[in-house]
């Protein structure tokens, strides 16, 4: 199909939405919007609404716009017939619903949302399949691993995500104890949303990466590894057979893999992305990480390694505990604490139902909750799906 590409937005408040505007905005002669999602932020929805006049939108609360638009579901508009392209740039739970909509309806997807596939990987990739939609990877690791399989007919036997390490790599553990929510607000590199940002700091951003991995390129856990790479050049490898390695490198902008997202097969010039400037490159480092360092990034692994409803529960689980953290209200450090406790209490259930997995996150929220509160040493099982 050529001609302009019709894109929906879900979630284009966010900061991937607003990356993916720009890219939209760079580039008129092949990408038009035509719905945008949003959910708190409704003045900045109202102003891209006037900007894009998207022929449908969505949000939380009812945006003050007159003109021709129709205000939908986010399920309607995923699906709808005017769209061929859905960015799934919301935030946790709330894109799951809409993404499986979209694949249901045979679109083409491409998801930031990396809580869509954690949490329901295995439906996720089987309604993909059965309905021959699309996922296409968003986030930086996994979009540097696909461009990296390209044109290779031989899978890789080894993935290799970098990390940053986030803000506090080389910190002790009584150092990390004291760590505050501005501190850790301050990304080295990437300028993201604060959940991911905090996520980041703890590596448990890290290890939903290692989850989602799993799930797009069908690969074992134990053939995902994860190198520091302070300097976020490399984005990630693969290494074949052979023992060949390929990995993608560029300047850490997260319009890149939204635009390759949206080229592929093909690939588009914009003269806003930058370019990497040797000169100011003085080495590329890399390091294996010590996974008992970052307990986030253990409990992700083996939930995910688990799976069932642990995974959806250590989303829950660290969405609350990340909440409480940036309002003062436990320290750094308890993230990881509260949400292993909670993913000890729980009862997990193998090849969940959506309703399964829903139910989880529910108790999950309401676990940690009661935990942070110091109530909740043993939770009513009773209330546990
Ligand atoms: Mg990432």
């Amino acid at each position: 199909m050529g001609g302009v590409k019709k894109v929906a937005i879900l979630g284009s408040t966010g900061s991937i939405g607003q990356q993916a505007l720009d890219v939209i905005r760079a580039l008129p002669d092949k990408l038009k919007v035509v719905a945008l999602t949003g959910n708190k932020n409704r003045k900045l929805l109202e102003k891209q609404i006037r900007e894009f006049q998207p022929k449908m939108f969505c949000s939380s609360v009812k945006p003050d716009v007159s003109y021709g638009g129709e205000f939908l579901s986010v399920e309607e508009i995923a699906s709808h017939p005017e769209v061929d392209f859905v960015i799934v740039a919301t935030a946790g739970k709330a894109g799951l619903s809409p993404t499986l909509a979209a694949l249901q309806a045979g679109k083409t997807v491409a998801l930031a949302d990396k809580e869509v596939l954690v949490m329901a990987g295995e439906i996720i990739v089987r309604e993909a399949s059965i309905h021959h939609a699309q996922i296409l990877p968003i986030d930086s690791e996994h979009s540097a691993i696909w461009q990296c399989l390209q044109g290779e007919e031989s899978k890789p036997q080894r993935l290799f995500l970098t990390a940053s390490g986030g803000p506090f790599y080389h910190y002790s553990q009584s150092q990390l104890a004291k760590v505050t929510p501005e501190q850790a607000l301050q990304h080295p590199v990437w300028k993201m949303g604060r959940k991911v940002t905090i996520d980041s700091a703890t590596l448990m951003n890290k290890g939903l990466e290692v989850i989602e991995a799993h799930w797009l390129f069908s690969f074992p856990f134990d053939s995902i590894e994860i190198l520091i790479h302070p300097q976020s050049i490399v984005h990630s490898m693969v290494e074949f057979m052979d023992g060949s390695l390929k990995a993608q490198l560029s300047w850490p902008d997260m319009r890149l893999p939204i635009q390759y997202a949206l080229s592929y097969p093909r690939r588009w010039s914009n003269s806003e992305l930058p370019r990497l400037d040797w000169n100011k490159i003085d080495s590329l480092n890399f390091e294996p990480i010590d996974h008992d360092s970052f307990p986030c990034l253990k409990l992700a692994v083996d939930a995910g390694k688990s799976g069932g409803t642990y995974p959806a529960v250590l989303c829950a689980a660290d969405e609350v505990a990340v909440e409480l953290f940036l309002s003062h209200k436990i320290s750094f450090t308890d993230i990881a604490k509260i949400v292993q406790k909670t993913l000890e209490q729980h009862r997990n259930i193998g090849q969940p139902s959506l309703e399964e997995i829903l139910a989880a996150d529910n108790w999950a929220r309401e676990c940690t909750t009661r935990l942070s509160l110091g109530h909740c040493e043993e939770p009513e099982r009773r209330s546990n799906p």
